[in-house]
């Protein structure tokens, strides 16, 4: 073994021994440094700032009381992970989930830092949210949890210092709270949060811009395979904001989106979801905020699979938009023998290492999360940008500045995947361009 493969094999097990019990973030570290192997061999100074980059520059862990509409104490824990500020502000979202801890933050935080340096703009990263559960909680518990919430994190963030915007369960509603409570107590209005409502700061596109950035990678990925979304049977999976906006795109682009799903189950529309019924999911989940199986009651089509993941339908594309590990190896396997053969994830980290092992293999299309689902954070950007310029930019030009990013990230890892000679390996390409930006700048800026 040479002295520089033998560093980078004690370097990788002294990080994977450092927090045994983090599986998400050991998960997310492990194929990231499985792909950037042939950087460190390239130049060591690489190896050193990964070893750093692993490290989260700042790590908040708080306690968020609050009163429920019974008049009982409730209590939650906190997070923010402030992962690197190499490229700008930290930035990315907060999750409320009852899954949410340090390993999942700090997963979410590790690959908000690729992702973030490929959108092209400058933006560090960090992400953070709650184990708070919202389901079934009133208006007006949601709002005490917010204000609780943000009367810890306040002080650690700013629009020069750390962004935070939506991931789960925080959407329109909860940014508004977040901010309304941040405004009251650092008594000024500036753009510390993305996703604000359009009426008092947001960006056209914020909204669409994770699903629709998702679908514009795809068909990147697919006209450089010769190929167009045009009558593409595509199965979605979440019913969220991500695969709302999936849905919506892939429809205008000629595709054909055929399910929805949720936690406890999908539902089918044999023939394709027609706008009005994509419409009709965004109703159901956004406003009257119910269980995906009620939208059965409006489709005489529709199928209702309980219980079951959409992966057992026969398609050609997927599009996983949901949460991390939907997809393990046998989901995987199932989705292959039903004919897909492109992957483009919407959600962080929905396949597990070894269902990407089982598309490589299928030489499968592969969109990783870190490119294909970049568009949300980049239009982040571009909101940041409006709030500093004191503007609000057109519907058109916001779409566009999308559909280049997204165009620029494709070709930026395929172009990475070249050069280190990986054969159109666009999943390691992703990788080493997200993160020789970011290696650059750190020793650019010194042992920091
Ligand atoms: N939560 C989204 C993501 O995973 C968006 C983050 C942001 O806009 O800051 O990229």
């Amino acid at each position: 073994m040479s002295a520089a493969a033998e560093k980078i094999s004690v370097v990788r097990a002294k990080i994977l021994r450092r927090d045994p019990d983090q599986k998400e973030f050991l998960q997310a570290v492990d194929e990231v440094f499985e792909s950037l192997t042939p950087v460190f061999e390239k130049d060591i100074r690489y190896l050193e700032a990964f070893e750093r980059l692993v490290e989260p520059e700042r790590q908040i862990i708080f306690r968020v009381p609050w009163v429920d509409d019974k008049g009982v104490q409730q209590v939650n824990r906190g997070f923010r992970v402030q992962m690197s500020s190499a490229l700008g502000p930290y930035k990315g979202g907060l999750r409320f989930h009852p899954t949410v801890n340090l390993s999942v933050v700090k997963f979410l935080a590790f690959e908000q830092t690729f992702k973030n340096s490929l959108t092209t703009l400058m933006m560090g990263s960090g992400k953070g949210g709650s184990d708070f559960n919202p389901r079934d909680r009133s208006d007006n518990e949601i709002m005490s949890f917010c204000q609780s919430f943000m009367t810890e994190l306040f002080r650690h963030i700013g629009s020069d210092t750390d962004v935070p915007a939506g991931d789960i369960n925080v959407g329109g509603r909860e940014i508004g709270y977040l901010f309304g409570q941040y405004k009251r107590l650092a008594n000024n209005f500036t753009g510390v949060l993305t996703g604000k409502d359009l009426r008092w700061g947001g960006s056209l596109i914020r909204p669409e811009a994770t699903g629709y950035g998702c679908v514009y990678f795809a068909k990147n990925y697919l006209a450089y395979k010769g190929e167009s979304l045009e009558g593409k049977r595509c199965v979605v999976s979440g019913s969220g904001n991500v695969a709302q906006y999936t849905a919506e795109k892939l429809l205008q682009l000629g595709a054909v989106p055929i399910t929805f799903s949720d936690s406890n189950g999908y539902i089918l529309e044999p023939n394709g979801f027609t706008q009005e019924q994509i419409e009709h999911v965004m109703e159901l989940k956004n406003v009257k905020r119910v269980r995906i199986s009620e939208y059965c009651a409006f489709s005489e089509t529709a199928q209702y699979f309980e219980g079951k993941k959409p992966w057992e339908v026969s398609a050609d594309l997927a599009f996983p938009s949901a949460t991390q590990n939907e997809i393990d190896e046998a989901d995987a396997k199932i989705l292959i023998a039903n004919g897909v053969r492109g992957v483009f994830e919407g959600a962080n980290m929905p396949s597990t290492n070894e269902a990407i092992e089982i598309y490589k293999s299928a030489s499968v299309m592969f969109g990783p999360a870190k490119a294909a689902n970049a568009g949300g954070v980049a239009v982040s950007g571009l909101e940041m940008a409006q709030n500093s310029q004191r503007l609000q930019w057109t519907r058109e030009d916001v779409d566009s500045q999308l559909e280049r990013i997204m165009k620029d990230i494709f070709d930026n890892s395929l172009a990475a995947a070249t050069t280190y000679n990986l054969k159109g390996d666009i999943q390691a390409g992703a990788n080493i361009a997200g993160f020789l930006k970011v290696a650059e700048a750190m020793i650019h800026q010194g042992c920091v």
